[in-house]
Protein backbone atom coordinates (compact mmCIF):
# COMPACT_ATOMS: atom_id res chain seq x y z
CA UNK A 1 0.00 0.00 0.00
CA UNK A 2 2.77 2.33 -0.88
CA UNK A 3 0.30 4.59 -2.68
CA UNK A 4 -2.65 4.31 -2.02
CA UNK A 5 -4.65 6.98 -3.77
CA UNK A 6 -3.03 5.87 -7.49
CA UNK A 7 -4.70 3.33 -8.01
CA UNK A 8 -8.44 4.82 -7.21
CA UNK A 9 -7.90 7.65 -8.88
CA UNK A 10 -6.52 5.89 -12.25
CA UNK A 11 -9.57 3.77 -12.04
CA UNK A 12 -11.88 6.79 -12.08
CA UNK A 13 -10.06 8.47 -14.50
CA UNK A 14 -9.32 5.09 -17.22
CA UNK A 15 -9.41 7.01 -20.66
CA UNK A 16 -7.59 10.05 -21.67
CA UNK A 17 -10.24 13.15 -22.92
CA UNK A 18 -13.01 10.32 -21.19
CA UNK A 19 -15.69 11.63 -18.59
CA UNK A 20 -14.05 9.58 -16.16
CA UNK A 21 -11.06 12.06 -15.87
CA UNK A 22 -13.41 14.96 -14.35
CA UNK A 23 -14.84 12.82 -11.80
CA UNK A 24 -10.69 11.75 -11.12
CA UNK A 25 -10.24 15.00 -10.64
CA UNK A 26 -13.22 15.92 -7.99
CA UNK A 27 -12.02 12.70 -6.43
CA UNK A 28 -8.23 14.38 -6.02
CA UNK A 29 -10.29 17.17 -4.85
CA UNK A 30 -11.94 15.76 -2.30
CA UNK A 31 -8.37 14.35 -0.52
CA UNK A 32 -6.79 17.58 -0.41
CA UNK A 33 -9.67 19.09 1.01
CA UNK A 34 -10.02 16.34 3.22
CA UNK A 35 -6.10 16.84 4.42
CA UNK A 36 -6.58 20.42 4.57
CA UNK A 37 -9.59 20.43 6.94
CA UNK A 38 -7.64 17.75 9.16
CA UNK A 39 -4.68 20.17 9.14
CA UNK A 40 -6.92 23.40 9.93
CA UNK A 41 -8.79 21.85 12.74
CA UNK A 42 -5.26 21.08 14.61
CA UNK A 43 -3.82 24.46 13.80
CA UNK A 44 -1.01 23.36 12.18
CA UNK A 45 1.11 24.29 8.76
CA UNK A 46 -0.60 22.75 5.96
CA UNK A 47 2.91 21.49 4.70
CA UNK A 48 2.57 19.22 8.10
CA UNK A 49 3.18 15.26 7.11
CA UNK A 50 -0.52 13.91 6.55
CA UNK A 51 0.98 10.62 7.98
CA UNK A 52 0.92 12.66 11.44
CA UNK A 53 -2.36 14.30 11.07
CA UNK A 54 -3.77 11.14 9.98
CA UNK A 55 -2.00 9.63 13.24
CA UNK A 56 -3.32 12.32 15.76
CA UNK A 57 -6.93 11.85 14.62
CA UNK A 58 -6.79 8.10 14.18
CA UNK A 59 -8.76 8.11 11.00
CA UNK A 60 -8.27 6.29 7.95
CA UNK A 61 -7.26 8.91 4.45
CA UNK A 62 -10.19 8.93 2.33
CA UNK A 63 -7.95 6.95 -0.16
CA UNK A 64 -8.73 3.89 1.21
CA UNK A 65 -12.69 4.28 1.55
CA UNK A 66 -12.56 4.79 -2.08
CA UNK A 67 -10.33 1.75 -2.56
CA UNK A 68 -13.06 -0.16 -1.04
CA UNK A 69 -15.96 1.40 -2.80
CA UNK A 70 -13.87 -0.01 -5.78
CA UNK A 71 -14.47 -3.13 -4.77
CA UNK A 72 -17.53 -3.35 -3.35
CA UNK A 73 -19.14 -2.05 -6.32
CA UNK A 74 -16.90 -4.63 -8.63
CA UNK A 75 -18.61 -7.35 -6.03
CA UNK A 76 -21.99 -5.78 -6.99
CA UNK A 77 -21.69 -6.01 -10.66
CA UNK A 78 -20.27 -9.56 -10.25
CA UNK A 79 -23.63 -10.61 -8.35
CA UNK A 80 -25.90 -8.39 -10.73
CA UNK A 81 -28.07 -9.86 -12.83
CA UNK A 82 -27.97 -10.03 -16.91
CA UNK A 83 -31.39 -8.38 -16.92
CA UNK A 84 -29.40 -5.00 -15.61
CA UNK A 85 -27.95 -2.53 -18.78
CA UNK A 86 -24.49 -1.93 -15.89
CA UNK A 87 -24.11 -5.48 -15.87
CA UNK A 88 -24.08 -5.76 -20.33
CA UNK A 89 -21.69 -2.69 -20.07
CA UNK A 90 -19.62 -4.84 -17.12
CA UNK A 91 -19.68 -8.06 -19.57
CA UNK A 92 -18.26 -5.74 -23.04
CA UNK A 93 -15.96 -4.44 -20.25
CA UNK A 94 -14.73 -7.43 -19.36
CA UNK A 95 -14.16 -9.23 -22.83
CA UNK A 96 -12.15 -6.53 -23.66
CA UNK A 97 -9.83 -6.82 -20.83
CA UNK A 98 -9.69 -10.50 -21.15
CA UNK A 99 -8.43 -9.28 -24.98
CA UNK A 100 -5.63 -7.13 -23.54
CA UNK A 101 -7.26 -3.86 -23.47
CA UNK A 102 -7.01 -1.54 -20.52
CA UNK A 103 -11.00 -0.57 -19.44
CA UNK A 104 -12.87 0.13 -16.34
CA UNK A 105 -12.04 -3.40 -15.30
CA UNK A 106 -8.20 -3.76 -15.25
CA UNK A 107 -8.08 -1.31 -12.92
CA UNK A 108 -10.86 -2.83 -10.87
CA UNK A 109 -8.89 -5.81 -10.44
CA UNK A 110 -5.45 -3.75 -10.16
CA UNK A 111 -7.10 -2.39 -7.53
CA UNK A 112 -8.86 -5.80 -6.08
CA UNK A 113 -5.24 -7.54 -6.11
CA UNK A 114 -3.74 -4.64 -3.98
CA UNK A 115 -6.13 -5.59 -1.45
CA UNK A 116 -7.17 -8.93 -2.01
CA UNK A 117 -4.37 -10.64 -2.99
CA UNK A 118 -3.50 -12.38 -6.29
CA UNK A 119 -7.03 -13.11 -8.66
CA UNK A 120 -6.87 -16.95 -9.57
CA UNK A 121 -6.89 -18.02 -5.79
CA UNK A 122 -9.23 -15.28 -4.60
CA UNK A 123 -11.63 -14.08 -7.17
CA UNK A 124 -14.47 -16.73 -7.08
CA UNK A 125 -14.25 -17.31 -3.00
CA UNK A 126 -15.14 -12.77 -3.35
CA UNK A 127 -17.55 -13.61 -5.90
CA UNK A 128 -19.50 -16.18 -3.60
CA UNK A 129 -19.08 -13.91 -0.65
CA UNK A 130 -22.38 -12.15 0.56
CA UNK A 131 -22.09 -8.42 0.68
CA UNK A 132 -22.12 -7.72 4.14
CA UNK A 133 -19.14 -10.59 4.92
CA UNK A 134 -16.87 -8.08 1.49
CA UNK A 135 -17.86 -4.91 3.58
CA UNK A 136 -16.40 -6.41 7.18
CA UNK A 137 -13.57 -8.21 5.19
CA UNK A 138 -12.47 -4.96 3.76
CA UNK A 139 -12.78 -2.63 6.31
CA UNK A 140 -10.21 -5.03 8.21
CA UNK A 141 -8.05 -5.33 5.43
CA UNK A 142 -7.77 -1.87 4.43
CA UNK A 143 -7.08 -0.98 7.82
CA UNK A 144 -4.59 -3.18 8.80
CA UNK A 145 -2.76 -2.53 5.59
CA UNK A 146 -3.50 0.96 5.94
CA UNK A 147 -2.14 0.67 9.99
CA UNK A 148 1.09 -1.24 8.83
CA UNK A 149 1.71 1.32 5.94
CA UNK A 150 1.69 4.02 8.35
CA UNK A 151 3.72 2.90 11.19
CA UNK A 152 6.20 1.34 8.85
CA UNK A 153 6.17 4.84 7.10
CA UNK A 154 6.65 7.19 10.05
CA UNK A 155 9.72 5.30 11.32
CA UNK A 156 11.42 5.56 7.89
CA UNK A 157 13.91 8.43 8.65
CA UNK A 158 15.43 8.79 4.66
CA UNK A 159 11.43 9.47 4.02
CA UNK A 160 9.63 11.91 6.86
CA UNK A 161 13.01 13.25 8.63
CA UNK A 162 10.56 16.00 9.68
CA UNK A 163 8.96 12.10 12.51
CA UNK A 164 11.78 11.91 14.04
CA UNK A 165 10.50 12.86 17.34
CA UNK A 166 6.90 12.18 16.58
CA UNK A 167 7.96 8.60 16.21
CA UNK A 168 9.68 8.13 19.76
CA UNK A 169 5.82 8.51 21.23
CA UNK A 170 3.68 7.94 18.38
CA UNK A 171 3.53 3.92 18.22
CA UNK A 172 -0.24 3.49 17.82
CA UNK A 173 -2.86 4.54 15.11
CA UNK A 174 -5.36 5.84 17.52
CA UNK A 175 -7.43 9.29 18.22
CA UNK A 176 -5.38 11.67 20.89
CA UNK A 177 -6.83 12.21 24.49
CA UNK A 178 -5.48 15.86 24.70
CA UNK A 179 -7.48 16.24 21.32
CA UNK A 180 -10.87 16.71 23.70
CA UNK A 181 -9.21 19.54 25.94
CA UNK A 182 -11.84 21.94 26.19
CA UNK A 183 -9.14 25.09 25.79
CA UNK A 184 -8.52 25.66 22.24
CA UNK A 185 -5.40 27.37 23.02
CA UNK A 186 -3.94 24.04 24.92
CA UNK A 187 -4.95 21.55 21.99
CA UNK A 188 -3.54 23.57 19.86
CA UNK A 189 -0.22 23.94 21.37
CA UNK A 190 0.15 20.75 21.91
CA UNK A 191 -1.10 19.79 18.62
CA UNK A 192 1.89 22.30 17.02
CA UNK A 193 4.41 20.78 19.30
CA UNK A 194 3.57 16.80 18.97
CA UNK A 195 3.39 17.12 14.76
CA UNK A 196 6.70 19.48 14.83
CA UNK A 197 4.66 22.48 13.32
CA UNK A 198 6.49 24.87 16.14
CA UNK A 199 9.48 27.49 16.16
CA UNK A 200 12.27 25.53 17.58
CA UNK A 201 15.41 25.53 15.95
CA UNK A 202 15.20 22.24 14.75
CA UNK A 203 12.40 23.19 12.81
CA UNK A 204 13.39 26.71 12.14
CA UNK A 205 16.85 25.84 11.00
CA UNK A 206 15.35 23.07 8.46
CA UNK A 207 13.44 25.45 6.57
CA UNK A 208 16.52 28.33 6.92
CA UNK A 209 18.21 28.82 3.48
CA UNK A 210 21.01 27.61 3.55
CA UNK A 211 19.67 24.75 5.59
CA UNK A 212 20.94 24.47 8.79
CA UNK A 213 22.65 21.14 10.00
CA UNK A 214 20.62 19.19 12.37
CA UNK A 215 23.64 19.27 14.70
CA UNK A 216 24.11 23.33 15.06
CA UNK A 217 20.33 23.89 15.38
CA UNK A 218 20.69 24.99 18.75
CA UNK A 219 18.74 26.43 21.66
CA UNK A 220 20.82 29.47 22.49
CA UNK A 221 20.69 28.79 26.53
CA UNK A 222 22.07 25.36 26.65
CA UNK A 223 23.87 24.54 23.10
CA UNK A 224 22.81 21.84 22.33
CA UNK A 225 20.28 20.71 19.79
CA UNK A 226 16.49 22.46 20.57
CA UNK A 227 14.67 19.65 19.33
CA UNK A 228 11.20 18.38 21.26
CA UNK A 229 12.63 16.46 23.52
CA UNK A 230 15.27 19.14 24.81
CA UNK A 231 12.26 21.61 25.29
CA UNK A 232 9.96 19.52 27.17
CA UNK A 233 11.97 17.74 29.63
CA UNK A 234 16.07 19.42 29.71
CA UNK A 235 15.87 22.99 28.26
CA UNK A 236 17.14 25.38 31.30
CA UNK A 237 14.97 28.14 30.35
CA UNK A 238 11.85 26.65 31.65
CA UNK A 239 13.03 24.59 34.84
CA UNK A 240 10.53 26.52 37.24
CA UNK A 241 7.88 25.50 34.66
CA UNK A 242 8.33 22.48 34.01
CA UNK A 243 7.98 21.65 38.46
CA UNK A 244 3.95 21.76 37.79
CA UNK A 245 4.43 19.41 34.56
CA UNK A 246 6.62 17.00 36.23
CA UNK A 247 4.94 17.01 39.46
CA UNK A 248 1.63 16.07 37.47
CA UNK A 249 3.63 13.23 35.87
CA UNK A 250 4.78 12.08 38.98
CA UNK A 251 1.05 11.15 40.22
CA UNK A 252 0.16 8.91 36.96
CA UNK A 253 3.17 7.34 35.82
CA UNK A 254 4.77 4.79 37.37
CA UNK A 255 8.96 5.70 38.68
CA UNK A 256 8.42 8.74 36.53
CA UNK A 257 11.38 10.47 37.98
CA UNK A 258 13.75 7.51 37.93
CA UNK A 259 12.88 7.22 33.74
CA UNK A 260 15.75 8.28 31.51
CA UNK A 261 14.74 11.73 29.65
CA UNK A 262 13.97 9.59 26.27
CA UNK A 263 11.64 8.13 28.49
CA UNK A 264 10.03 10.82 30.53
CA UNK A 265 9.69 12.53 26.99
CA UNK A 266 8.25 9.75 25.68
CA UNK A 267 5.32 8.59 28.68
CA UNK A 268 4.54 11.93 29.31
CA UNK A 269 3.17 12.72 25.42
CA UNK A 270 1.92 8.98 25.35
CA UNK A 271 -0.23 9.48 28.49
CA UNK A 272 -3.95 8.85 27.71
CA UNK A 273 -4.63 11.11 31.49
CA UNK A 274 -6.13 14.13 30.76
CA UNK A 275 -4.62 15.59 33.47
CA UNK A 276 -0.89 15.58 31.83
CA UNK A 277 -2.07 16.42 28.60
CA UNK A 278 -3.46 19.46 30.11
CA UNK A 279 0.21 20.08 31.89
CA UNK A 280 1.96 19.87 28.68
CA UNK A 281 -0.53 22.45 27.16
CA UNK A 282 0.04 24.61 29.98
CA UNK A 283 3.45 24.07 30.21
CA UNK A 284 4.22 24.59 26.20
CA UNK A 285 1.48 27.65 26.09
CA UNK A 286 3.83 29.31 28.75
CA UNK A 287 6.73 28.69 27.67
CA UNK A 288 6.10 30.32 24.60
CA UNK A 289 4.62 33.33 26.29
CA UNK A 290 7.75 33.60 28.15
CA UNK A 291 10.42 33.20 25.35
ZN1 LIG B 1 17.73 24.87 26.22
Amino acid sequence: MSKPASNVLDFYSPTEGGRFVSIGKILLMQVLKQRKFFKRNLHVRQQTPNLAVYGEYGIYPLEGRLQGNVIKFLHRLENMSSDFPAKWIYNDLYSLHKCGFKTWVTKALEVFCEIEGPIPSTFEKFRSLDSRKVKNNLKKTLSDKYRSYWLSSINDQDLNPKLRSYNMFKTEFCFEPYLNLTNPKLRTAISRFRVSSHHLAVETGRHAKPKVPLEERLCNTCLTVEDEMHHLIDCKKFNALRETLFAQATKYIKDFNALQPSEKFKQILQSKVIAVQSSIGNFLVQASSSQ
